[in-house]
Protein backbone atom coordinates (compact mmCIF):
# COMPACT_ATOMS: atom_id res chain seq x y z
CA UNK A 1 0.00 0.00 0.00
CA UNK A 2 1.20 3.56 -0.68
CA UNK A 3 2.25 5.51 2.17
CA UNK A 4 2.64 9.40 1.96
CA UNK A 5 4.97 11.35 3.08
CA UNK A 6 4.83 15.17 2.84
CA UNK A 7 8.52 15.74 3.38
CA UNK A 8 8.41 16.91 6.74
CA UNK A 9 10.40 13.77 7.67
CA UNK A 10 12.06 15.93 10.49
CA UNK A 11 9.23 15.83 12.73
CA UNK A 12 9.02 12.57 14.23
CA UNK A 13 11.85 11.58 16.51
CA UNK A 14 14.58 10.14 13.92
CA UNK A 15 18.03 11.74 14.32
CA UNK A 16 18.09 12.46 10.52
CA UNK A 17 20.69 15.07 10.73
CA UNK A 18 23.36 11.98 12.02
CA UNK A 19 21.90 9.44 9.80
CA UNK A 20 22.74 11.87 6.33
CA UNK A 21 26.24 12.15 8.24
CA UNK A 22 26.89 8.47 8.23
CA UNK A 23 25.28 8.26 4.34
CA UNK A 24 27.51 11.10 3.23
CA UNK A 25 30.61 9.05 4.84
CA UNK A 26 29.46 5.66 3.27
CA UNK A 27 29.36 7.74 -0.30
CA UNK A 28 33.02 9.23 0.46
CA UNK A 29 34.48 5.58 1.33
CA UNK A 30 32.99 3.56 -1.87
CA UNK A 31 34.21 7.09 -3.92
CA UNK A 32 37.19 6.66 -2.32
CA UNK A 33 37.89 2.87 -3.95
CA UNK A 34 36.68 4.20 -7.79
CA UNK A 35 39.44 3.30 -9.69
CA UNK A 36 40.79 0.79 -12.45
CA UNK A 37 39.20 -2.68 -10.88
CA UNK A 38 35.72 -0.43 -11.70
CA UNK A 39 37.24 -0.61 -15.69
CA UNK A 40 38.09 -3.75 -15.30
CA UNK A 41 34.75 -5.14 -14.55
CA UNK A 42 32.43 -2.72 -16.82
CA UNK A 43 34.61 -3.80 -20.05
CA UNK A 44 33.90 -7.36 -18.99
CA UNK A 45 30.30 -7.01 -18.59
CA UNK A 46 30.90 -5.31 -22.06
CA UNK A 47 32.50 -7.88 -22.99
CA UNK A 48 29.69 -10.51 -22.32
CA UNK A 49 27.59 -7.97 -23.97
CA UNK A 50 29.20 -7.55 -27.14
CA UNK A 51 29.78 -11.38 -27.24
CA UNK A 52 26.49 -12.55 -26.91
CA UNK A 53 25.33 -10.29 -29.66
CA UNK A 54 28.05 -11.80 -32.41
CA UNK A 55 26.72 -15.50 -31.02
CA UNK A 56 23.46 -14.94 -30.56
CA UNK A 57 23.27 -13.11 -34.16
CA UNK A 58 25.11 -15.88 -36.15
CA UNK A 59 22.69 -18.69 -33.95
CA UNK A 60 19.42 -17.14 -35.31
CA UNK A 61 20.67 -16.63 -38.89
CA UNK A 62 22.72 -19.61 -39.40
CA UNK A 63 20.08 -21.69 -37.18
CA UNK A 64 18.48 -25.41 -38.48
CA UNK A 65 16.50 -26.34 -35.95
CA UNK A 66 14.30 -24.07 -32.99
CA UNK A 67 16.44 -24.96 -30.26
CA UNK A 68 19.74 -23.22 -31.73
CA UNK A 69 17.48 -20.28 -32.74
CA UNK A 70 15.80 -20.02 -29.68
CA UNK A 71 19.49 -20.13 -27.70
CA UNK A 72 20.56 -17.44 -30.37
CA UNK A 73 17.40 -14.93 -29.84
CA UNK A 74 18.25 -15.46 -25.73
CA UNK A 75 21.61 -14.46 -26.18
CA UNK A 76 20.38 -11.65 -28.42
CA UNK A 77 18.04 -10.36 -25.44
CA UNK A 78 20.94 -10.59 -23.07
CA UNK A 79 23.06 -8.12 -25.25
CA UNK A 80 19.85 -5.67 -25.49
CA UNK A 81 19.19 -5.70 -21.86
CA UNK A 82 22.67 -5.34 -20.70
CA UNK A 83 23.27 -2.45 -23.03
CA UNK A 84 20.72 -0.46 -21.92
CA UNK A 85 21.52 -1.24 -17.89
CA UNK A 86 25.08 -0.55 -18.58
CA UNK A 87 24.70 2.56 -20.63
CA UNK A 88 22.48 3.74 -17.92
CA UNK A 89 25.86 3.90 -15.65
CA UNK A 90 28.06 5.56 -18.60
CA UNK A 91 25.55 8.27 -19.08
CA UNK A 92 25.51 8.93 -15.76
CA UNK A 93 29.32 9.77 -15.85
CA UNK A 94 30.22 6.68 -13.20
CA UNK A 95 33.68 6.29 -14.90
CA UNK A 96 34.55 10.02 -16.13
CA UNK A 97 37.37 10.38 -13.19
CA UNK A 98 38.99 7.95 -13.46
CA UNK A 99 42.41 8.76 -14.30
CA UNK A 100 43.14 7.16 -18.13
CA UNK A 101 39.48 5.16 -18.42
CA UNK A 102 38.75 4.26 -22.44
CA UNK A 103 37.15 7.00 -24.27
CA UNK A 104 34.00 4.97 -24.78
CA UNK A 105 33.26 4.74 -21.00
CA UNK A 106 33.72 8.59 -20.86
CA UNK A 107 29.49 10.00 -20.97
CA UNK A 108 30.25 12.76 -23.13
CA UNK A 109 32.83 10.75 -25.13
CA UNK A 110 31.43 7.37 -25.82
CA UNK A 111 30.61 6.20 -29.08
CA UNK A 112 28.18 3.12 -27.63
CA UNK A 113 24.67 4.44 -27.95
CA UNK A 114 21.57 2.89 -27.16
CA UNK A 115 17.80 2.76 -27.57
CA UNK A 116 17.63 6.37 -25.64
CA UNK A 117 20.78 9.01 -26.58
CA UNK A 118 22.42 10.98 -24.19
CA UNK A 119 21.07 14.08 -25.12
CA UNK A 120 17.60 12.89 -24.31
CA UNK A 121 18.86 10.99 -21.03
CA UNK A 122 20.09 14.51 -20.10
CA UNK A 123 16.72 16.16 -19.71
CA UNK A 124 14.36 13.37 -18.38
CA UNK A 125 16.93 11.01 -16.33
CA UNK A 126 18.98 13.86 -14.00
CA UNK A 127 15.07 14.86 -13.39
CA UNK A 128 13.91 11.66 -12.54
CA UNK A 129 16.64 11.51 -9.76
CA UNK A 130 16.20 14.46 -8.50
CA UNK A 131 12.27 14.39 -8.19
CA UNK A 132 11.71 10.89 -7.54
CA UNK A 133 8.24 10.01 -6.55
CA UNK A 134 7.48 13.32 -6.62
CA UNK A 135 3.97 13.48 -8.30
CA UNK A 136 3.71 16.31 -11.11
CA UNK A 137 7.40 16.73 -11.19
CA UNK A 138 9.03 13.37 -11.43
CA UNK A 139 9.17 12.74 -15.51
CA UNK A 140 8.74 8.54 -14.35
CA UNK A 141 5.69 9.22 -12.08
CA UNK A 142 3.07 7.06 -13.43
CA UNK A 143 5.01 6.49 -16.77
CA UNK A 144 3.11 8.24 -19.02
CA UNK A 145 -0.35 7.22 -18.31
CA UNK A 146 -0.28 5.06 -15.33
CA UNK A 147 -2.21 5.54 -11.94
CA UNK A 148 -0.71 4.37 -9.00
CA UNK A 149 -1.33 6.77 -6.39
CA UNK A 150 -4.16 8.75 -5.22
CA UNK A 151 -2.21 12.13 -6.33
CA UNK A 152 -3.39 11.09 -10.15
CA UNK A 153 -6.55 11.89 -11.12
CA UNK A 154 -8.63 9.01 -11.86
CA UNK A 155 -9.68 8.77 -16.25
CA UNK A 156 -11.75 5.69 -17.17
CA UNK A 157 -8.95 4.61 -19.68
CA UNK A 158 -7.22 3.61 -15.84
CA UNK A 159 -9.63 0.74 -15.58
CA UNK A 160 -7.33 -1.21 -18.23
CA UNK A 161 -3.83 -0.07 -16.63
CA UNK A 162 -3.36 -3.87 -15.55
CA UNK A 163 -3.62 -5.30 -18.68
CA UNK A 164 -2.13 -2.57 -20.51
CA UNK A 165 0.97 -3.26 -18.27
CA UNK A 166 0.89 -6.74 -19.24
CA UNK A 167 0.64 -5.88 -23.05
CA UNK A 168 3.52 -3.79 -22.70
CA UNK A 169 5.90 -5.86 -20.70
CA UNK A 170 5.45 -9.68 -21.34
CA UNK A 171 3.10 -9.68 -24.17
CA UNK A 172 3.10 -8.93 -27.76
CA UNK A 173 4.23 -5.04 -27.11
CA UNK A 174 6.78 -5.86 -24.50
CA UNK A 175 9.84 -3.87 -24.66
CA UNK A 176 7.63 -0.96 -25.16
CA UNK A 177 7.59 -0.25 -21.43
CA UNK A 178 11.04 -0.29 -21.01
CA UNK A 179 10.64 2.79 -23.96
CA UNK A 180 7.93 4.88 -21.99
CA UNK A 181 10.39 7.79 -21.51
CA UNK A 182 11.35 7.98 -25.29
CA UNK A 183 7.92 8.34 -26.59
CA UNK A 184 7.01 10.50 -23.67
CA UNK A 185 9.51 12.79 -24.42
CA UNK A 186 9.81 12.62 -27.43
CA UNK A 187 6.22 12.08 -28.27
CA UNK A 188 3.65 12.03 -25.83
CA UNK A 189 4.28 15.38 -24.34
CA UNK A 190 3.62 17.44 -27.17
CA UNK A 191 0.08 15.44 -28.53
CA UNK A 192 -1.36 13.70 -25.55
CA UNK A 193 -3.38 16.76 -23.43
CA UNK A 194 -1.60 17.67 -20.31
CA UNK A 195 -4.25 16.55 -17.67
CA UNK A 196 -4.08 13.09 -18.91
CA UNK A 197 -0.36 12.25 -18.49
CA UNK A 198 0.62 11.47 -15.06
CA UNK A 199 4.41 12.14 -15.18
CA UNK A 200 5.83 15.74 -14.76
CA UNK A 201 6.46 18.04 -18.04
CA UNK A 202 10.23 18.42 -18.25
CA UNK A 203 10.28 20.59 -21.18
CA UNK A 204 8.65 24.50 -20.68
CA UNK A 205 7.44 25.25 -23.74
CA UNK A 206 5.92 22.88 -26.27
CA UNK A 207 6.35 24.67 -29.76
CA UNK A 208 7.24 23.45 -32.91
CA UNK A 209 10.94 24.15 -32.60
CA UNK A 210 11.22 21.83 -28.96
CA UNK A 211 9.39 19.53 -30.71
CA UNK A 212 11.72 19.08 -33.61
CA UNK A 213 14.64 18.95 -30.70
CA UNK A 214 12.87 16.49 -29.00
CA UNK A 215 11.77 14.52 -31.97
CA UNK A 216 15.38 14.19 -33.69
CA UNK A 217 16.98 13.19 -30.23
CA UNK A 218 14.32 10.25 -29.45
CA UNK A 219 15.52 9.12 -33.14
CA UNK A 220 18.73 9.36 -32.62
CA UNK A 221 18.80 6.31 -30.01
CA UNK A 222 15.89 4.38 -31.46
CA UNK A 223 16.35 5.09 -35.03
CA UNK A 224 19.68 2.73 -35.35
CA UNK A 225 18.15 0.06 -32.83
CA UNK A 226 14.75 -0.36 -34.84
CA UNK A 227 16.54 -0.14 -38.43
CA UNK A 228 19.21 -2.45 -37.07
CA UNK A 229 16.66 -4.93 -35.80
CA UNK A 230 13.84 -5.31 -37.78
CA UNK A 231 15.36 -4.23 -41.28
CA UNK A 232 18.59 -4.94 -42.17
CA UNK A 233 19.76 -7.64 -39.85
CA UNK A 234 16.47 -9.81 -41.33
CA UNK A 235 17.38 -8.38 -44.85
CA UNK A 236 20.71 -9.88 -44.30
CA UNK A 237 19.17 -13.33 -44.14
CA UNK A 238 17.49 -13.45 -47.65
CA UNK A 239 14.93 -15.84 -47.92
CA UNK A 240 15.28 -16.43 -43.97
CA UNK A 241 14.67 -13.11 -43.15
CA UNK A 242 11.06 -13.96 -41.48
CA UNK A 243 13.07 -16.16 -39.21
CA UNK A 244 15.47 -13.58 -38.36
CA UNK A 245 13.02 -11.32 -38.07
CA UNK A 246 10.53 -13.37 -35.34
CA UNK A 247 14.31 -13.98 -33.68
CA UNK A 248 15.52 -10.43 -33.11
CA UNK A 249 11.38 -9.43 -32.15
CA UNK A 250 11.29 -12.39 -29.97
CA UNK A 251 14.86 -10.81 -27.89
CA UNK A 252 13.42 -7.45 -27.70
CA UNK A 253 10.12 -8.65 -25.97
CA UNK A 254 12.58 -10.66 -23.41
CA UNK A 255 15.24 -8.01 -22.80
CA UNK A 256 12.14 -5.68 -22.48
CA UNK A 257 10.50 -8.06 -19.60
CA UNK A 258 13.87 -8.07 -17.49
CA UNK A 259 14.40 -4.78 -17.93
CA UNK A 260 10.78 -3.67 -17.01
CA UNK A 261 11.44 -5.62 -13.96
CA UNK A 262 14.36 -4.15 -12.74
CA UNK A 263 13.91 -0.64 -13.57
CA UNK A 264 10.26 -0.04 -13.91
CA UNK A 265 9.20 -1.86 -10.56
CA UNK A 266 11.39 -0.03 -8.89
CA UNK A 267 9.24 2.76 -7.57
CA UNK A 268 5.95 1.42 -7.81
CA UNK A 269 4.10 0.57 -4.77
CA UNK A 270 6.52 3.14 -2.86
CA UNK A 271 5.64 5.61 -0.17
CA UNK A 272 5.03 9.49 -2.51
CA UNK A 273 6.15 12.42 -1.95
CA UNK A 274 4.57 15.91 -1.91
CA UNK A 275 6.67 18.11 -1.46
CA UNK A 276 10.44 18.71 -2.22
CA UNK A 277 12.82 17.79 0.92
CA UNK A 278 14.41 20.15 2.74
CA UNK A 279 17.59 19.34 3.56
CA UNK A 280 19.75 17.15 2.53
CA UNK A 281 18.86 14.11 5.38
CA UNK A 282 15.20 14.63 4.02
CA UNK A 283 16.20 13.98 0.82
CA UNK A 284 18.09 10.46 1.25
CA UNK A 285 14.94 9.62 3.08
CA UNK A 286 12.98 10.06 -0.19
CA UNK A 287 15.28 8.72 -2.44
CA UNK A 288 15.70 5.59 0.13
CA UNK A 289 12.06 4.98 1.05
CA UNK A 290 10.68 5.72 -2.53
CA UNK A 291 12.63 3.40 -4.14
CA UNK A 292 13.07 -0.54 -3.94
CA UNK A 293 15.95 -3.31 -4.96
CA UNK A 294 15.84 -6.78 -6.65
CA UNK A 295 17.56 -9.46 -4.89
CA UNK A 296 19.54 -10.66 -7.05
CA UNK A 297 22.17 -13.41 -6.16
CA UNK A 298 23.84 -14.70 -9.27
CA UNK A 299 26.94 -13.14 -10.82
CA UNK A 300 26.25 -13.73 -14.17
CA UNK A 301 22.12 -11.85 -13.07
CA UNK A 302 24.78 -8.60 -11.62
CA UNK A 303 26.44 -8.15 -14.62
CA UNK A 304 23.38 -8.62 -16.65
CA UNK A 305 21.38 -5.76 -14.68
CA UNK A 306 24.48 -4.22 -14.29
CA UNK A 307 23.29 -2.83 -11.30
CA UNK A 308 19.83 -1.34 -12.18
CA UNK A 309 18.72 -3.91 -9.59
CA UNK A 310 20.52 -1.94 -6.70
CA UNK A 311 18.27 1.72 -7.64
CA UNK A 312 18.38 2.46 -4.02
CA UNK A 313 22.02 2.89 -3.85
CA UNK A 314 21.39 3.99 -7.15
CA UNK A 315 19.65 6.77 -5.98
CA UNK A 316 21.77 7.77 -2.96
CA UNK A 317 24.79 8.21 -5.22
CA UNK A 318 23.99 8.05 -9.05
CA UNK A 319 27.65 8.14 -10.20
CA UNK A 320 29.08 5.31 -8.31
CA UNK A 321 30.30 2.23 -10.75
CA UNK A 322 28.20 -1.10 -11.01
CA UNK A 323 30.07 -3.04 -8.60
CA UNK A 324 30.47 -0.61 -5.82
CA UNK A 325 26.42 -0.32 -5.62
CA UNK A 326 25.90 -4.17 -4.31
CA UNK A 327 29.44 -3.59 -2.41
CA UNK A 328 28.01 -0.74 -0.28
CA UNK A 329 24.40 -2.13 0.31
CA UNK A 330 24.54 -4.21 3.75
CA UNK A 331 25.99 -1.27 5.23
CA UNK A 332 23.38 1.40 3.80
CA UNK A 333 20.60 -1.26 4.64
CA UNK A 334 22.55 -1.65 8.38
CA UNK A 335 21.98 2.51 8.50
CA UNK A 336 18.55 2.36 7.76
CA UNK A 337 17.98 0.06 10.21
CA UNK A 338 19.76 1.83 12.95
CA UNK A 339 17.71 5.30 11.51
CA UNK A 340 14.25 3.65 11.18
CA UNK A 341 14.17 3.98 7.69
CA UNK A 342 12.77 1.99 5.47
CA UNK A 343 14.51 -0.15 3.01
CA UNK A 344 13.08 -2.25 0.40
CA UNK A 345 14.84 -5.59 -1.03
CA UNK A 346 12.87 -7.98 -2.50
CA UNK A 347 12.67 -10.41 -5.08
CA UNK A 348 11.42 -10.93 -8.58
CA UNK A 349 7.90 -12.37 -7.61
CA UNK A 350 7.16 -10.21 -4.50
CA UNK A 351 8.32 -6.88 -6.56
CA UNK A 352 6.07 -7.84 -9.32
CA UNK A 353 3.08 -8.80 -6.60
CA UNK A 354 3.33 -5.57 -5.23
CA UNK A 355 3.59 -3.46 -8.90
CA UNK A 356 0.26 -5.30 -10.07
CA UNK A 357 -1.30 -4.85 -6.62
CA UNK A 358 -0.67 -1.40 -6.58
CA UNK A 359 -1.84 -0.54 -10.12
CA UNK A 360 -5.22 -3.07 -9.50
CA UNK A 361 -5.69 -0.29 -6.80
CA UNK A 362 -5.47 2.24 -8.43
CA UNK A 363 -7.38 1.52 -11.75
CA UNK A 364 -10.81 2.49 -9.83
CA UNK A 365 -11.73 6.09 -9.08
CA UNK A 366 -12.42 5.40 -5.26
CA UNK A 367 -8.93 4.70 -4.67
ZN1 LIG B 1 19.72 6.46 -13.04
Amino acid sequence: MNGKRNGAVSDDHRDLEAFAREVDALIEKYKSKIGHEDVDFIERCFDYCDKSEIVGRLLIHFSLDPFTWLLGSTLLAYHMGSRGALMHMVHHGAYDNIPNVPSRFVSEKTKYNSAIARPLWKVFHVRHHAYSNQPEKDPDWGYGLLRWSGETKWYPFHLFQVPGMVLTTIGPFGGIMGWYAVFQSGFMEFFVPKGLISAGRFYDKHDWETFKKSFAWMMEGLGPYLAKNFLIYPALGGIFWPKVLLGNTLAHFMAGTVAWLHTVSAHIGQPVFEKKPGSRAEWYVQQIEGTANLKVESEIMRIFTAGNHQQIEHHVYSKFPVSRLWEMAPELEALCKKYGVRYTSESWAQRTKKVFKTLLKYSFPVS
